[in-house]
């Protein structure tokens, strides 16, 4: 028989049926789409949780980026600053604003964006229209490094933290550093909605207007008026209803994948070759998903590590790949600072945990006993 799987972090809805309950209100007033309380109310409940004054509730993470950089007016031969090691949803909504992107290396601490190598950029090109940064993995970046450098070179930051939504750097939600903040409800995510995403920001007129790009730029006029190109992103109000459930137990969430990271830090702190994922002392990672590095010169090899556990109908994933060895992105500029590219050596070297919050103790036993094995 085959064994039960274990997922790399899969929907875990509300053992209370916090989600079901929004639903039915939807249905039971005939809200079912397109817009609704429940996606005013989503809109506001995340902005109150995250401690920004606007959100708007969009169909997915990627298009709150891409809304960012449009509020930004990020446009053709504009050049934007995006870390390499990240999800290609970062770097997409640059091309579709026909800007440009220049790919920045990580440093080792966070695994985050460089603020040496984000100086260096500055240097190369003095005049960015915007710089995104990334929370990789719920572990916040050098934020406040990286906000002064951009303050210091009046560039706009974009924070994409659709893996970060609750973490936080000295007290402060990732998210809520730069101009703009986007989180991501998508399937795999510490909370969803199925799929969606939100962007916040203190800014009214600008969440204001996304909300109006959005809605297919609808002028206020009877008649289907437009003068400026739509986009069709909102949220509809039934997936905001599971988004305002959701939201409900994001803390314990985040209380499940903290114990789940510390449960495995435990198991691996004998295995010398073994390193988790770092943080920073003045940070609160949500730790949406556990991420280990082998060293280089250890005979276990990380594709023995996913292999062994997939024979066990455990999945994991390597780390990102990053963006500038991308065959769609490999054209572009990355600027590092290191010798030994930081991004590259952490693709090679990491492997992605099950970090399911409705994983048992059985489970994170087996998954454990099967790595501790191939290290003895
Ligand atoms: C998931 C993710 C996105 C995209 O979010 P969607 O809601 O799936 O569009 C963007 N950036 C990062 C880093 C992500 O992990």
């Amino acid at each position: 028989m085959e064994k039960k799987k274990i997922f790399l972090s899969s929907p875990h809805m509300s053992d209370e049926g916090y989600e079901q309950k929004y639903i039915k209100e939807a249905f039971d007033t005939n809200w079912v789409a397109p817009l609704g309380e429940n996606v005013n109310q989503f809109e506001k409940e995340i902005a109150n949780y995250v401690g920004s004054k606007y959100a708007a509730a969009l169909s997915a993470g990627t298009a709150a980026i891409h809304m960012a950089f449009k509020a930004l007016d990020v446009k053709k031969d504009d050049i934007v600053f995006c870390p390499s090691l990240t999800f290609s949803a970062t770097a997409n909504p640059i091309i579709y604003q026909n800007a440009t992107p220049v790919f920045i290396d990580s440093e080792k601490e966070t695994w985050n964006m460089d603020p040496k190598a984000l100086e260096k950029a500055f240097e190369k090109y003095p005049n960015p229209k915007a710089v995104i940064v990334v929370h990789l993995y719920g572990i916040p970046a050098k934020i406040k490094e990286i906000k002064e450098i951009c303050d210091k070179h009046n560039t706009p930051l974009v924070e994409d933290s659709a893996e970060s939504l609750g973490a936080t750097y000295e007290g402060k939600q990732t998210g809520t550093f730069g101009k703009y903040g986007v989180y991501s409800f998508n399937g795999n995510k510490i909370i969803t909605t199925s799929g969606g995403g939100m962007l916040v920001s203190d800014d009214e007129e600008r969440i204001a207007k996304v909300r109006f790009w959005s809605t297919q730029s609808r002028e206020k006029a009877r008649h289907y008026e437009h003068k400026e190109i739509g986009y069709n992103y909102r949220m509809s109000n039934i997936v905001a209803g599971i988004g305002r459930g959701q939201l409900k137990v994001l803390d314990d969430r985040i209380a499940k994948k903290t114990e789940i990271f510390n449960t495995y830090k435990e198991a691996f702190k004998d295995i010398p070759q073994i390193e988790m994922h770092p943080a920073l002392e003045n940070t609160k990672p949500n730790y949406w998903l556990s991420v280990i590095t082998i060293d280089e010169n250890a005979s276990v090899k990380p594709i023995q590590i996913m292999e062994a556990l997939e024979k066990e109908n455990i999945e994991t994933r390597p780390v990102w790949k990053p963006m500038h060895m991308q065959p769609i992105f490999e054209s572009y500029d990355y600027i590092q600072v290191e010798e030994k590219s930081v991004s590259e050596d952490l693709f090679n070297r990491g492997v992605c945990l099950p970090s399911d919050t409705k994983m048992t103790k059985e489970d994170m036993d087996r998954i454990i006993k099967v790595i501790k094995e191939l290290f003895k």
